[in-house]
């Protein structure tokens, strides 16, 4: 008789846990990650598939499979050198890339099961390339002595960072400038420690410092230095990957109360400030006991997370759409609800209270219904009639998006901007209208993804390699 037995399926491997009651007055990170065995036993789940689709969900073109089968055999430092190939920041995009729409999304297992957990496993070889010093050895300087030209990358946010890795790669003098006293961008001013520890970033940064990248914090360009100043200078080239860092708010009666600040202001402050340990650092926070969010993405995610961990009693985020249109990860979701955050769906804003102090003490609120498609196709949330009443708080935290810091570009001719702000660039290259100069990352895009910042960065590396090798 033919031995029939099968092989028993494997399910997908969760990461442990921190406990909610536990994490939700911590800043420590959430997930503990594999260990090697787990991650042995969920890279055996991948089918290697011939044509894998779940690379074409990746917008920078990991080898996922290949990678996938290293973990697998238990080649480590052969998997992070396969990843090293096309992505720069594999424990940050690991973190926080959105794998549920992008490989994940697309992994053949994923039509009658759970897909490979790709983004754990990516996780995982970053981590322990890391922990056992396995450095980069594609980054490795090449010398081009022949013209040593030199180019400055003003911002170091992920669009920053990888067109200064790839440069220095390519034998270049790369200098970064960035505003703030400390590199990363949103990777450290705006998302937190208990989803991305900033020793992950500042390992990233030393890196490029040890290849030779030179780092210029508090250096705002726009302010003290314009770009054409950098050309007189001496140098060749200029990436801006300034992000969109311009908080937006919702503009209703009250919005100037004190106990109303927007989610960029309470995240820098919280997490590059570190404004928790007050009196002990200078930048003091406002807590608030009963806290509202505006909002429904990542940033307003993170934003309640960090009011709970803060000390707050009760936490809810306002949303006018339903949980459906919710555009924050799905996970972030998760985990906001697992730590006790109440989310008000179909509820908007229609007014902030105060006392006679000028001080927040509730909000007037609407409900609304999801009424005709507008010309996005979404439906249109509309307010029921009648549907007014008050929500007591004293703090409330605006994440309804954030725009074009106009400082750079108002600061500096022949570059084009469009009608919100944003830095005009060609798709291929990131060439902008002014000579010279590129551009990348949500100042061309609006607010996006990491992992599109990255891939901006890559494109535009090349094009300014072409150009100072061959001319404009
Ligand atoms: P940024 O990361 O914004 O970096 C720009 C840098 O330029 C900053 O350091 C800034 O200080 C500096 N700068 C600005 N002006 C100047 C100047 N004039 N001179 C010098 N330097 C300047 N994306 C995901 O994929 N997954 C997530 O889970 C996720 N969560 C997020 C959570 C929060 C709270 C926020 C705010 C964003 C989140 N995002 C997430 C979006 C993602 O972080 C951004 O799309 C990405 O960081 C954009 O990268 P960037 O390099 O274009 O700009
Ligand atoms: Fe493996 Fe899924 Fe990619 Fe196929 S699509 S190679 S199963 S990760």
């Amino acid at each position: 008789m033919v031995d029939k037995v099968k092989k028993e399926k494997v399910a997908r491997q969760q990461m442990k846990e921190q406990d909610p009651n536990v994490r939700k007055k911590n800043f420590q990170e959430v997930p503990f990650g594999y260990d090697l065995e787990t991650a042995q036993l969920e890279a055996s789940r991948c089918i290697q598939c011939k044509s894998p689709n779940c690379m074409k969900g990746c917008p920078v073109s990991v080898n996922i499979p290949a990678f996938i089968n290293l973990v697998k055999q238990g080649d480590i430092e052969g998997a992070i050198n396969k990843i090293w190939e096309k992505n720069s920041l594999p424990a940050v995009c690991g973190r926080v890339c959105p794998q549920e729409s992008q490989c994940e999304g697309e992994c053949i297992l994923g039509k009658k099961e759970e897909p490979v957990a790709i983004g754990n496993l990516e996780r995982f070889v970053a981590d322990y390339a890391r922990e056992h010093n396995i450095s980069n050895s594609s980054a490795s300087c090449k010398s081009n002595s022949e013209t040593k030209k030199k180019v400055a990358v003003v911002g170091s946010g992920p669009s920053g960072l990888t067109v200064a890795g790839d440069l220095i790669a390519k034998g270049y003098d790369v200098t970064i400038k960035e505003a703030f006293h400390k590199p990363g961008g949103v990777l450290v001013y705006g998302i937190p420690e208990f989803r991305l520890p900033k020793e992950i970033v500042s390992a990233e940064v030393a890196m490029l410092e040890k290849l030779g990248v030179k780092v210029e914090c508090n250096s705002v360009v726009g302010q003290i230095v314009s770009l054409d100043e950098l050309f007189e200078q001496g140098f060749d080239a200029i990436y801006v990957g300034v992000g969109a860092g311009l908080p937006k708010f919702m503009n209703l009666p009250g919005e100037n109360l004190i106990g109303i600040l927007s989610a960029n202001e309470y995240l820098t402050r919280t997490n590059l400030m570190k404004a928790y340990l007050f009196p002990k650092v200078d930048t003091p926070i406002p807590k608030g006991k009963n806290v509202v969010v505006l909002g429904a993405g990542n940033v307003a995610m993170d934003s309640a997370r960090t009011a709970m961990r803060l000390g707050a009693e009760n936490v809810k985020i306002v949303y006018r759409r339903s949980r459906e249109e919710m555009p924050a990860r799905k996970a972030e979701i998760h985990h906001a609800e697992e730590e006790g955050i109440e989310l008000f769906l179909l509820t908007n804003p229609t007014k902030f209270i105060g006392d006679e102090k000028g001080r927040l003490t509730g909000m007037e609120c609407v409900k609304m219904e999801l009424g005709e498609p507008d010309e996005s196709g979404r439906r249109r949330p509309v307010v029921i009639k009648g549907s007014d009443f008050h929500m007591d708080c004293d703090l409330v935290i605006v994440a309804v998006g954030s725009g074009a810091n106009p400082l750079l570009t108002t600061s500096t001719s022949d570059m084009e901007t469009n009608k919100w702000g944003y830095i005009v660039a060609d798709e291929e290259t990131g060439k902008t209208t002014k000579r010279g100069v590129w551009a990348g990352g949500d100042i061309v895009t609006g607010a996006a993804t990491v992992i599109s910042a990255m891939g901006a960065g890559r494109q535009a590396a090349d094009s300014m390699d072409k150009y100072l090798k061959f001319g404009w």
